[in-house]
């Protein structure tokens, strides 16, 4: 038996609540919620910046 390999907690990066690791699908989240809590704040960067995108190419379509 290892004493390390208790079950190992990690810190729900948006909740900040401890949840087993092992078994967790989620994972470093405590739940589906707080994913798609995280996820949409990515998306919402992802957004703005391919909208800067776009224009920056439609600019440059009127150019040509
Ligand atoms: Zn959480």
């Amino acid at each position: 038996m290892k004493p390390e390999q208790k079950d190992r907690m990690v810190k729900c990066p948006v909740c900040y609540q401890e949840k087993k690791w092992q078994g967790n699908a989620y994972r470093p989240f405590c739940s589906e919620r707080c994913s798609l809590i995280d996820l949409g704040k990515w998306a919402e960067g992802e957004y703005k910046m391919s909208e800067n995108l776009s224009e920056e190419n439609s600019e440059t379509v009127d150019d040509y």
